[in-house]
Order: structure tokens, then C-alpha cells, then sequence
């Protein structure tokens, strides 16, 4: 089995991640996994995972994550390429190639290619003939494609982790999802998101939002390490946007001084039509992770369905190996579950995009933002609203998970914002938890051993 990533290089005899220097902005998101996906990882995975201090328990049980199996896991995904990236070497002896993956002439003697190259898969494009192309139709508004622009706003906390969950599930403005920190992600109208400039020497630069570049605090404004520019609602004494990201920092108990950095994304989602393709007669290729199915983060779903992408693959090859080549009939069961898991989890994200009001309306998060945003404002009646969600959220969850905060903190926290922030969090609306609740998809899990590993002709794209 070999692994290739564009993001490794040698160090000696090991194969390491990139970091800075070498060009490469590590991923700095906190991760919450479901307990369906990470009680099915191998025990051996679990054991290198999960030590102490580098997970925590913040959010309660649910149907992905049921009593039986144990609460959902905050984790770094840092921590997870660190782990991951050493086990393969030490523990399972895979190939790792610190190379960008090139698709050959020729697919001689490979029976499985595992394209696992991300949302932007440049190996899936390559192999359009095969896979057809991803299609944003079925995400559209009006014909046009549905795209969000989130800040991801990195922080240390000072606060335990599961206090912060009532308040983060009684509106839809702000996610913080932390371990002793992390990012409070804050969902922006095209106007706030036309003021995420970098501001170079020469004006504006081609940075955050553009090319991942996260700004970091120096003396009193953030700045870019790679392009020298500075966040600039951070610096302009009259952006609009500014005072209202402070504002969701105080909500969370966190303060200006407490931000380490800050950074963009833009969430659009596409279908595909299939999964698995024959390549060639004895060649198979399959999409996984972000390559096959990338999600919004607002329901925290990526890792977890690209998790289960992989395990479904494994379990359908340690079943079907006979030590010949494959048939296309081997992986009617593999894609079965791709298409159910594109059908779950789009549904899922899709309507976490809409936000469908009480009637089931749709009423996008753009619309409710910018009705929060005018007047009039009355204050009383927003904080108790306010409160009172956040009440009814606190005995709600408060059998499926830790101690939470006093109900003083929590008006605290919420009688400390400014009145704009306040109607912007009542009109976004609690979670709709019974809109995207339900069922989930069940992958098969795999059997002790296998009859004969399966390792040589086996290539990854990670
Ligand atoms: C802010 C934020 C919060 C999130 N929160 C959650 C959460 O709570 N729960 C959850 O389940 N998910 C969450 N997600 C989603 C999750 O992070 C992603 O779904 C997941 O990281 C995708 O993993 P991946 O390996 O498929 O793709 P990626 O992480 O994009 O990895 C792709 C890899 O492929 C390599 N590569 C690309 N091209 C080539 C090539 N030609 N050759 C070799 N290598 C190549 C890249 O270097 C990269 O290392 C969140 C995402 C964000 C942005």
C-alpha cells in the first residue's frame, strides 16, 4: 500500500509534515467526531488518538453518537495528521510518498486507487470520463449556485468547553467548537465579506479567503506571515464588521487579546453522480473524504462521513478480496452507502444553508442577518428571548452531557452584547436539531481479520 500527499517531505529516514517555512499552512480546526465513527477506528488508532489532553467531550449524545457508544469527541485535526502520518510508518509499515500524486499512462498491476485529495480533487477532475463532473445545480438559489462566506476566528478559551454549547446551539450567527480553545466561526452577509480585505503596501492583496492565510495578532493588528498585509476591518476605524465579530468573541466569554488568528472560507456544495469507476479491466478508483462529498462545517459533518467513506471501503475490499482481480459487482455495496451518505449528510448541510423558518419556508441565513441588522430594536424583549432559549437548550441537553454554566453566566454572557448582535441571534434562529436529525447511516463494520491482506496494487491520494 502507498500513500502519497503534496503536504509531507523527508526528514531523515522519517516522512514528516510540511510546516511553515516549507509553505504550508497547517490545519488548526478543532473537530468534533461522532462516537459511531471513532469507536469503529481500530483500537490501535483509538489508543494513539485519544490520550489525555488532546481530546474533550464537549457536545452531548445524539443518534450518531449513541449512550451505548460514548459521547462525540472534540479533536485537533492537526493532532490527527501527526498521529496518522507516524502510525502508517511505525505501526502498519505503509509506503508514505512526500509527492503530489500524478496520474500514470498506464494502471498496470494497481487494483485500487483511493482518491482522497480533497474538495478541490485535482485526481477526480483528471478522471472526469470516469467519475463525470461535480454538478451545483441541485445547490442552487434561483439558478444560482448557493455559496457562504464563514470567518473562522481562532481563540484560546478560558472557559470549560461544554459551557459554551448552550449558547452556540441558541443561534445560527456563531459556532465555537473548542478544545481549550479553537475556532468561533461567525456566518457573513456578501456585504460584511466584501470588508475581508488584506491590506498590502500598495492596497489591497490577493490573501485571506484566497489562499488559506490565516492573520496573526502583531502590535494591535493582524497580520499575514506569508504577504506582510494586514486584516483590514481590523485597522478601519469604520468597519461595520469589526465591532460586530468583538461582539461574538464576548459572547463566548472570549477577549480581543484572546485571538491567535483569523481566517476565511467560502462553503458551496456539488453532487456527484457515482463513486466508484473501473479504470481499467483490473483497475478500480474511488472517491473519498472532501473529494467525494464536502460538506458544510456548520453541522460538523466533513470528517465524520469522510471517516465512513473509508471504512466502508475497507470493509467492501477485506470482503471481497480473492487474491484476483476485482469485478464491478464487488462494490455495489461500497457505493450504495457513498450515495446514501451523499444523500444524508447534502440533505443534512443543504438545510443547515436554507434555514427553513417554522413553517418549513426557507429563509437563508443572509435574510435573517440582515433583518437583524435594522431597527427597531427593543432590547428587553431580545436579551429574555434570548435567554429563554438558551434555558430551554440548557435542560434539554443537560441529561446527555457534563455540568453545565449557571443560568447567572449565561445572562451574563447574552445582557453583554450590543443590541444589533442580539436581533442578529434571535432572527438566525436556534438549531433546527429536528429538521437535520434522524437516522443516520450505518456503515458495515469490519470482520477481526482479514483472509489475505490486500496491500500490493493498492495506491492512496490523500
Ligand atoms: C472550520 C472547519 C470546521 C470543521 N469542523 C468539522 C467537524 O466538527 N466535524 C467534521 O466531521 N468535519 C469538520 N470539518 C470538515 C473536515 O475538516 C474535512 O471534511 C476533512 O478535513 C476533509 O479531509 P480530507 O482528507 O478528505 O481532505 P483534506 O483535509 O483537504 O486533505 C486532502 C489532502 O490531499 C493532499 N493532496 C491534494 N492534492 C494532492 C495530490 N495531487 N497528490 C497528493 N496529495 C494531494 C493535500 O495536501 C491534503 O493533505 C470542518 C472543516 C472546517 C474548514
Amino acid at each position: 500500500m502507498r500513500v502519497h500527499d503534496r503536504r509531507w517531505m523527508r526528514r531523515g529516514n522519517r516522512v514528516v509534515w510540511r510546516g511553515t517555512a516549507e509553505g504550508n499552512n497547517r490545519r488548526e480546526q478543532v473537530v468534533t467526531l461522532q462516537s459511531n465513527v471513532w469507536a469503529a477506528l481500530p483500537s490501535a488508532v483509538q489508543q494513539r488518538l485519544f490520550v489525555p489532553g488532546k481530546f474533550s467531550e464537549m457536545w452531548p449524545l445524539g443518534p450518531d453518537s449513541p449512550e451505548s457508544k460514548g459521547r462525540p469527541r472534540n479533536i485537533k485535526i492537526r493532532w490527527i495528521e501527526d498521529a496518522l502520518l507516524d502510525m502508517a510508518q511505525d505501526t502498519y509499515g505503509i509506503e508514505v510518498i512526500p509527492e503530489a500524486y500524478v496520474r500514470p499512462d498506464r494502471w498496470d498491476g494497481l487494483h485500487v486507487l483511493a482518491i482522497a485529495d480533497g474538495a478541490r480533487s485535482a485526481t477526480r477532475d483528471s478522471l472526469s470520463a470516469h467519475f463525470g463532473t461535480p454538478s451545483r445545480e441541485l445547490f442552487s438559489v434561483d439558478g444560482s449556485p448557493l455559496d457562504e462566506r464563514v470567518l473562522g476566528i481562532r481563540v484560546t478559551a478560558k472557559v470549560p468547553d461544554e459551557h459554551t454549547v448552550p449558547l452556540t446551539v441558541a443561534q445560527n450567527r456563531f459556532l465555537f467548537n473548542s478544545l481549550g480553545g479553537g475556532f468561533i466561526n461567525m456566518r457573513l452577509t456578501a456585504e460584511e465579506a466584501s470588508e475581508i480585505v488584506a491590506l498590502g503596501e500598495n492596497g489591497p492583496v490577493s490573501c485571506i479567503g484566497n489562499t488559506g492565510c490565516t492573520m496573526r495578532p502583531s502590535g494591535g493588528r493582524f497580520v499575514c506571515d506569508r504577504h506582510r498585509a494586514v486584516f483590514k476591518p481590523s485597522v478601519d476605524k469604520l468597519s461595520y464588521l469589526w465591532p460586530r465579530i468583538l461582539d461574538g468573541l464576548r459572547f463566548f466569554g472570549v477577549g480581543a487579546a484572546d485571538v491567535v488568528g483569523i481566517t476565511s472560507f467560502t462553503l458551496g456544495m456539488t453532487q456527484m453522480s457515482k463513486f466508484t469507476a473501473q479504470l481499467a479491466p483490473s483497475t478500480f478508483g474511488f472517491l473519498l473524504g472532501d473529494a467525494a462529498n464536502s460538506l458544510h462545517f456548520w453541522p460538523g459533518r466533513g470528517l465524520n462521513t469522510g471517516l465512513k467513506s473509508a471504512l466502508s471501503l475497507a470493509v467492501n475490499l477485506q470482503k471481497r478480496w480473492r487474491g484476483k482481480a476485482f469485478r464491478a459487482a464487488d462494490f455495489a455495496a461500497h457505493e450504495g452507502i457513498m450515495q446514501q451518505l451523499q444523500y444524508r449528510e447534502k440533505s443534512r448541510a443543504w438545510t443547515t444553508m436554507l434555514m427553513p423558518d417554522s413553517e418549513g419556508v426557507p429563509r437563508g441565513i443572509e435574510d435573517r442577518i440582515r433583518e437583524g441588522l435594522q431597527g427597531p430594536f427593543d432590547r428587553a424583549t431580545l436579551v429574555s428571548t434570548l435567554f429563554e432559549r438558551v434555558l430551554d437548550i440548557k435542560k434539554r441537553l443537560g441529561g446527555r452531557m457534563g455540568t453545565l454554566a449557571t443560568d447567572e453566566w449565561y445572562y451574563g454572557r447574552i445582557n453583554a452584547m450590543d443590541v444589533r448582535t442580539l436581533k442578529v441571534m434571535v432572527e438566525s434562529g436556534p438549531w433546527i436539531t429536528r429538521e437535520i436529525g434522524g437516522e443516520e447511516v450505518v456503515v458495515p463494520a469490519a470482520k477481526a481479520s482479514s483472509p489475505e491482506p490486500i496491500r500490493r496494487g493498492l495506491s492512496l491520494v490523500s
